[in-house]
């Protein structure tokens, strides 16, 4: 059976062939620490990790190299931590520590490198370096850009040509840059800012250099899948195919490039405007992480996911059915028409529909192979109801209908509903049940 997968570069479904099957390799952009990450920051890094296990028995465990940095040096940062008094190092650790803790929560494995920035900047400059000797960059100002017009095939990640990016791209017009297009591979920092020296002076580096250099450094010149939220695409990724590919004399950075698409809620875009922005820690205050985890692998990884309540309890529902009957098993032993299903683009939501059928042993190994292992859902099985709480947020929803504050007894009863608990209005006041 031969793994294929759709290369956002060729726009093709593929068959996969790694470089060296004894070490495959992948790299997927990680967060930027400067807050927690939201539900939708949760899907590449589930994906991938399935995409990691499904690598992994393939070539064995030993053989397959993920890297997933940490931005930690960003303009963000700077920003948050002034408005929290707080330290740089102090935001960038706190935030990178709950991100491990979430997406852990979430069934990932961890990566076997997850590099941070700030620990990379001589890799970073050393790169600028090579670039600005190639005639690919130039230096003005402080700053240093990457000329666009230096490399003809600039834009064939994106399929855009340059009078295509200038007219859908809020560019920063900067009277030192050669061409509106260029990108910043480093930028001069005030005493104020992080920064650190390089022959154009005490400075921080671009967000795109980041991944460049530390791809480079623990995957080599040209790796196999480079992946990423389907937003990167542009201009992210187009940037360090740019970067690597001119500092590293023509050699492609990586094979295949995978996208997955995003994530919205009850079929909104999420937006802090919108009210409909949630973090994986609040989504983890009121949900198993597996039925997370689950709920994401029933849409195909790059068609748009819808997260939804009725999603969720169904999510929720099927777990529960399918560990009344079995245990996930770690050694797997899933059938064919699961793995058919894996190996054809990572098609998670036909493999978890081949579950449907299959018998106890092929779904507890399914299961066990996605990632499951049902300690969340027994501990959340624990979680006893309280009576008295229920009963005094009923009381409080009442006070708020009698004032009129039906936001707030709106809110009362969506928050016990997250909690599993339904309420009834009825003639003789309000009962609950427990949801399902
Ligand atoms: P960021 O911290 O914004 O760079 O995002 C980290 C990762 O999450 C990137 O791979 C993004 O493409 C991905 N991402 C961000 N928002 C969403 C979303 N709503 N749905 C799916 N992926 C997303
Ligand atoms: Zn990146």
């Amino acid at each position: 059976m031969t793994l294929r997968l759709t290369n956002t570069l060729t726009k093709t479904k593929g068959v996969f062939a790694p470089l060296d099957a004894k070490n495959v390799r992948m790299y997927v952009c990680g967060p930027t620490v400067y807050d927690l990450a939201h539900i939708g920051n949760a899907r590449p890094v589930i994906v991938f990790d399935v995409l990691y296990r499904l690598l992994r028995h393939m070539y064995g465990a030993g053989h397959v190299s993920y890297v997933r940095n940490i931005t930690d040096v960003d303009d963000k940062i700077n920003a948050r931590a002034a408005e929290r008094g707080i330290s740089i190092r102090e935001l960038t650790e706190e935030t990178a520590r709950i991100y491990e803790d979430d997406v852990a929560a979430l069934g990932c494995l961890p990566p076997a490198v997850t590099p941070r920035a700030t620990e990379h900047i001589g890799e970073m400059v050393a790169m600028i370096g090579d670039l600005v000797a190639s005639g690919n960059a130039y230096a003005a100002e402080g700053h240093v850009l990457f000329d666009v017009t230096s490399k003809a095939d600039y834009g064939k990640l994106s399929r855009r040509s340059l009078d295509e990016m200038l007219a859908g791209a809020r560019v920063e017009v900067a009277p030192y840059k050669k061409n509106a297009m260029d990108f910043v591979l480093w930028k001069p920092s005030t005493p104020e800012q992080p920064g650190w020296d390089s022959p154009w002076g005490r400075g921080r580096p671009g967000w795109h250099i980041e991944c460049s250099a530390m791809a480079g450094k623990y995957l080599g010149p040209t790796f196999d899948i480079h992946g990423g939220g389907i937003d990167l695409v542009f201009p992210h990724h187009e940037n360090e195919i740019a970067q690597s590919e001119c500092a590293h004399h023509g050699a492609p950075i990586a094979n295949v490039w995978m996208h997955n698409g995003f994530l919205q809620v009850e079929g909104e875009k999420m937006a802090k405007s919108a009210g409909n922005f949630f973090t994986i820690r609040e989504f983890l205050a009121d949900w198993p992480g597996e039925v997370l985890r689950f709920n994401m692998l029933r849409t195909h990884y790059r068609q748009p996911i819808d997260f939804t309540l009725g999603g969720l309890r169904e999510s929720w529902k099927t777990l529960e059915k399918w560990y009344a009957v079995t245990e996930p098993l770690a050694d797997p032993a899933p059938d064919t028409a699961f793995f058919a299903a894996l190996m054809d683009d990572l098609n998670t939501p036909a493999a978890i529909a081949s579950l449907h059928q299959a018998d106890e042993m092929a779904l507890a190994g399914g299961l066990g192979f996605l990632g499951f292992s049902n300690v969340q859902l027994k501990l959340a099985a624990r979680v006893v109801v309280d009576d008295g709480a229920i009963a005094a947020a009923i009381t409080a929803r009442n006070a708020a209908r009698a004032s009129k504050n039906f936001a707030e007894s709106d809110r009362i009863r969506d928050d016990l509903l997250a909690k599993g608990i339904v309420l009834k209005d009825g003639p003789s006041g309000t009962t609950w049940e427990p949801k399902r």
